[in-house]
């Protein structure tokens, strides 16, 4: 039986993306040759990755913006340092949000390129909030944010507006809600939520802002080079930009981002509404920054985990346990996760109270 998996990442992909792939991995476009074979430099999967730069720009309304998309090796956190490298001027500074775990990895690398000014920081909290109200440096090169923290399940419904470069880390959230995409100059996200297997990164970049540091980069680390070999500057991660590019085409399917946002807002106010109404669970973030992808959750009584971790799993409920820095329970919903996954959660919930009450 297939498993309504909550997994933080890598995570459940739409059931055609897992059809779809295995089919690739078989005979690619009746090719008489798998996915993992072909050559990066084939017509076919030229066009793969053509497609899924395009894609993704038309998916954020950024076609003819000015943005290129990138499908780069090294996970999110290379661009905590290809950030940095790419944009920090000599002598310059840049300014970065601390709003959870990965913000402040993305610190800790741009330290190594020069002043990195936190304006504000929830870290005293356990990031249980947001940080805002903060003052921006008028003279940084670019201000840093992460759009949603995975393990802590806030997430940002506001960002500022700022007269320079604005980078986000949308790793858990990117393809999941409405943004004015346009307001970011750099856009990064892993695929391994809301778009692929692991393996890629998605990058949108404003490409006016390249190129004005006056740095020598690495070739592999500058985002100039990448753009200019269309994302083949070497050997892309040609399965998982295909399964990401399947991920693209089921949520164009669907009706874009504007629909399954309205989704996403369904099921995250079902599990919401329950870990509110049910005495014996309390949620771990600041409500109004409730992430809609990642919900934490706790128990009131610890005494009550035997018997809910018993009868979530009986359910066919896979990777719900927190992370060890928040405890309880986090159940992440990306844009694949079925409303059906939720509602079974849900029930699970209600069945603990029915028999603790007893
Ligand atoms: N940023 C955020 C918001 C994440 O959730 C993660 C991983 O979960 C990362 C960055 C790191 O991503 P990667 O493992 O692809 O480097």
């Amino acid at each position: 039986m297939k498993k309504h998996n909550y997994s933080a990442g890598p995570c459940i992909l739409p059931q055609e993306v897992f059809e779809k792939s295995a089919e690739a991995i078989l005979n690619f476009n009746n090719s008489g040759l798998s996915i993992l074979e072909i050559s990066h430099r084939s017509k076919d999967f030229v066009a793969v990755m053509d497609e899924a730069r395009a894609l993704a720009l038309d998916l954020l309304g950024l076609t003819g913006k000015g943005y290129q998309a990138l499908f780069l090796a090294g996970g999110a956190s290379l661009e905590f340092l290809m950030v940095p490298y790419n944009l920090m001027k000599e002598n310059g500074k840049a300014a970065y949000l601390d709003s959870g775990t990965w913000a402040s990895a993305a610190i800790k690398e741009a330290k190594f390129f020069g002043e990195t000014v936190v304006v504000a920081s929830s870290k005293e909290q356990n990031y249980n909030h947001v940080p805002k109200g903060y003052e921006v440096p008028a003279d940084a090169n670019y201000f840093h944010c992460t759009s949603n923290n995975t393990i802590f399940g806030t997430q940002m419904k506001e960002f500022p507006n700022l007269d320079m470069p604005i980078v986000c880390d949308m790793s858990s959230d990117i393809f999941s809600r409405v943004l004015d995409f346009s307001k970011f100059d750099i856009i990064y996200a892993g695929a391994q939520k809301n778009m692929g297997p692991a393996g890629t990164t998605l990058v949108v970049i404003k490409e006016e802002i390249l190129g004005k540091n006056g740095k020598t980069i690495p070739s592999m680390l500058d985002y100039a080079k990448h753009i200019k070999a269309e994302s083949m500057y070497n050997t892309p991660p040609v399965f998982p930009v295909y399964a990401s590019l399947l991920t693209l085409q089921w949520l164009k399917k669907l009706g874009g981002i504007p629909a399954i946002e309205k989704i996403n807002n369904a099921k995250a106010t079902l599990l919401y509404t329950e870990i509110d109404r049910n005495p014996l669970f309390k949620g771990a973030a600041a409500v109004e920054d409730r992430s809609n992808m990642n919900a934490t959750f706790l128990l009131n009584d610890e005494a009550h985990t035997p018997i809910f971790d018993a009868l979530w799993k009986e359910a066919g409920i896979s990777g719900l346990p927190g992370h060890r820095s928040v405890g309880g329970y986090r159940a992440s919903m990306y844009n694949a996760l079925p409303i059906e996954s939720v509602q079974v959660l849900v029930d699970v919930m209600k069945d603990l109270e029915k028999k603790v009450s007893k």
